[in-house]
């Protein structure tokens, strides 16, 4: 061994050291959280890791930086093969991976197209973040600071490999098998055969290595880990949509404290998404809450818990978890300190921010569990949710009317509960409290039983038996209150052997679906809007009468974004003759929140501009006549954003179970084709 490759052995085992020390602190850090089982269906897990974190395929949403990125990220997977060379050399004069023949071809050219590509990329980045000033991107001067940092490091990294290839060309000529265009033509340029190429590429080689070195080392303490967790936490996050939220066992000997009111609350993979959390600012660019004005910032809240645990970790580990008395990190607490408590209660749950994130990070649990602490633990929430908690306790719906009244929309229609006959049914149609309660809602549930007559459809509801399914204070924290309700319905639903459910309300919807398997209530549960499709693509509902007009489609968050139902809706209007289906910017999985999710519907929203103004104006814009809802909630927030603007005599607001009814019932001049 040479004098040069001790010095560089040392300097190689000092770095690896000090990688191996910071993953070591890292893996301390989050093994304080509690535990997750998230290693089940390896090989679903490793497809979603395939095209999310290799395919960047969440990334490519936005096709300008979502290129960049692939094309940094694609880059630095190659030049890892430079790494590996070059350390190689570095210990063993001479060392080369040509023997790998044909893909040293392979390699070696796209290292030197993917130096260029990443070399623009970084320029290019620059230019966003200091000349375009993209919002997103627009961070304090710390992180600004970080940021810089790592883009010089890249740009430096990426260089000098460049140019020392191209002056070892210029002195050794080209390897075998290699294929170097671009380091050629520079080779050609810059350099010759002389001292001065000698000692470029002695400093070039030391430059590279050591900017190399220093990235991996400086890594850990940026916000660049992600480098390192990004493919990890895809691979850890939830294998499919909806992210549910996370059942506490009450009954648990020993438990006394719920929810997250620290950061080791928290599981081991929200921990890893604290240390994921990129910064890009994504998921603030599509909160509903964020884009209004609201304190809420989803990016925040996720480097919040991270802030919070690289400043008490320390003291954590020292022994004072659950004390937290020493340490000025100690002084300040958690949720108020690092966390707003105002944000954490502006969440609508919508979905947007996960559905954004490049790196599959799951805000809406934290949150949650954030809320699940304060109600639970501190008994600290707005105000008007004590009137909602009240009403649920009492009457099994967030409002303040007796369980006594569920049933009165059915009198009159000749509508059978499952108490009555409990035998010789399809469906169970579930109708919620809004459905049930509500003045407006009450007509679409009339509506929509009144189209299920119409197909002949053998439909049973529960009556009296209903109870709220629990989403609203599922969300708003308090889930204590909301497992009673989910067990109580599961509990009657089991009494009568129910297995397939058709509801009008995605609240409902979802959480029947994908929250009561968690308590052992599995059922086929399907949304109206996906049933009345069902029923026009069988014959059994004809939409023949023409309604002129011209109909934007508001996507509700918990049918779209957290359960992938977009054709449905838009199909059911499709087939009403002359209805023209219009779209707003922002639909689909890009669709923007109505403001009442996550228990927002029951809470006032006094900071900044309304979510339903902004959304209304948004439905306002394309110049429909009538905006279709498909939920009770946005149904709402629609309708007082439509009379806000003093639209509401020109502009109307319906579900899309009234549209197909009218289409449906009013049966044309002249037409002989029967319809009921
Ligand atoms: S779920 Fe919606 S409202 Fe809540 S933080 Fe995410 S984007 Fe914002
Ligand atoms: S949570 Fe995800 S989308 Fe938001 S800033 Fe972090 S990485 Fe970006």
């Amino acid at each position: 061994m040479t004098v040069f490759s001790i010095i560089f052995l040392v300097i190689l085992v000092v770095s690896f050291a000090g990688i191996a020390a910071s993953m070591r602190r890292l893996f301390s850090y989050m093994a304080l959280g509690k535990p997750d089982n998230r290693f089940d269906k390896p090989i679903k897990r490793l497809k979603r890791t395939f095209t999310i974190a290799f395919l960047e395929t969440k990334l490519l949403r936005d096709p300008v930086a979502g290129a960049l990125h692939l094309g940094i990220f694609w880059g630095f997977v190659v030049l890892l093969f430079a790494v590996i060379e070059t350390i190689g050399e570095g210990l063993f004069h001479g060392f080369s991976l040509s023997g790998m023949g044909w893909l040293y071809s392979v390699i070696t050219c796209s290292q030197d197209f993917f130096c260029l590509i990443v070399a623009f990329a970084v320029a290019l980045a620059f230019w966003r973040r200091t000349v375009k000033k993209v919002k997103r991107l627009q961070v304090d001067e710390e992180h600004q600071l970080d940021a810089t940092l790592i883009l010089l490091m890249i740009l430096i990294v990426v260089s000098s490999y460049l140019l020392q290839s191209a002056a070892q060309i210029s002195i050794f000529g080209m390897r075998p098998h290699a294929v170097r265009p671009v380091a050629r033509l520079l080779s050609g340029m810059l350099f010759g055969d002389n001292s001065f190429t000698v000692a470029s590429y002695q400093i070039l080689w030391w430059i590279h290595i050591l900017a190399v070195l220093g990235f991996m080392n400086y890594l850990p303490f940026s916000k660049h880990l992600h480098v390192i967790t990004s493919i990890p936490n895809v691979y850890f996050s939830w294998r499919s949509k909806p992210v549910p939220l996370k059942p506490i066992n009450f009954e648990e000997e020993g438990v006394e404290k719920f929810g997250a009111g620290e950061f080791f609350d928290f599981t081991w993979k929200q921990l890893l998404d604290a240390y994921t959390c990129t910064e890009c600012g994504r998921c603030t660019s599509v909160c509903p809450a964020n884009q209004t004005g609201k304190e809420l910032n989803p990016k925040i809240i996720i480097t919040a818990i991270r802030d919070r645990m690289m400043d008490f970790a320390p003291i954590a580990l020292a022994g004072n978890q659950e004390s937290g008395q020493s340490g000025s990190a100690a002084e300040k607490k958690f949720i108020g300190g690092y966390e707003s408590e105002a944000a954490i209660w502006a969440c609508t749950t919508c979905g947007a921010c996960m559905e954004e994130c490049p790196v599959t990070i799951e805000h809406i649990p934290a949150i949650v569990d954030m809320r699940r602490n304060l109600v639970m633990m501190e008994s600290r929430f707005p105000d008007e949710l004590q009137a909602t908690f009240r009403n649920l306790e009492n009457n099994f719906t967030p409002w303040a009317f007796p369980s006594g009244e569920r049933a009165h929309w059915a009198e009159g229609k000749n509508i059978v509960t499952m108490a009555e006959n409990p035998n010789d049914y399809d469906v169970l149609f579930w109708v919620g409290c809004a459905g049930s309660f509500d003045a407006r809602y009450k007509s679409v549930t009339a509506a929509f039983s009144e189209l299920m007559n119409i197909a002949g459809v053998r439909y049973r509801i529960l009556g009296m038996e209903e109870k709220c399914t629990g989403d609203p204070a599922r969300r708003a924290g308090n889930e204590y209150l909301a497992q009673m309700l989910m067990k109580d319905n599961i509990e009657t639903l089991g009494r009568y052997g129910v297995r397939k459910i058709v509801t009008t309300c995605p609240h409902c919807f979802n959480i029947l679906l994908n929250e009561y398997p968690q308590f052992g209530g599995k059922y086929e549960v399907i949304h109206h809007t996906t049933f009345i499709e069902t029923l026009i693509r069988e014959g059994r509902l004809k939409p023949l009468t023409s309604i002129m007009q011209d109909i934007v489609y508001h996507d509700p968050c918990y049918l779209g974004r957290h359960n992938n139902e977009y054709d449905a809706p838009r199909n059911d209007i499709r087939r009403i003759p002359g209805a023209h289906l219009t779209e707003m910017g922002r639909n689909r999985d890009k669709s923007f929140c109505c403001g009442a999710g996550g228990a927002r519907m029951f809470m006032e929203e006094t900071e900044g501009k309304r979510v339903n103004i902004e959304r209304t104006e948004e439905a306002l814009a394309t110049g429909a006549t009538t905006i279709a809802a498909a939920c009770p909630f946005c149904m709402t927030m629609m309708t007082d954003g439509v009379k806000a603007k003093n639209k509401i005599e020109s502009v109307a607001v319906k579900d899309i179970a009234e549209l197909i009814l009218e289409s449906v019932r009013v049966k044309p001049a002249g037409d002989p084709v029967p319809f009921a």
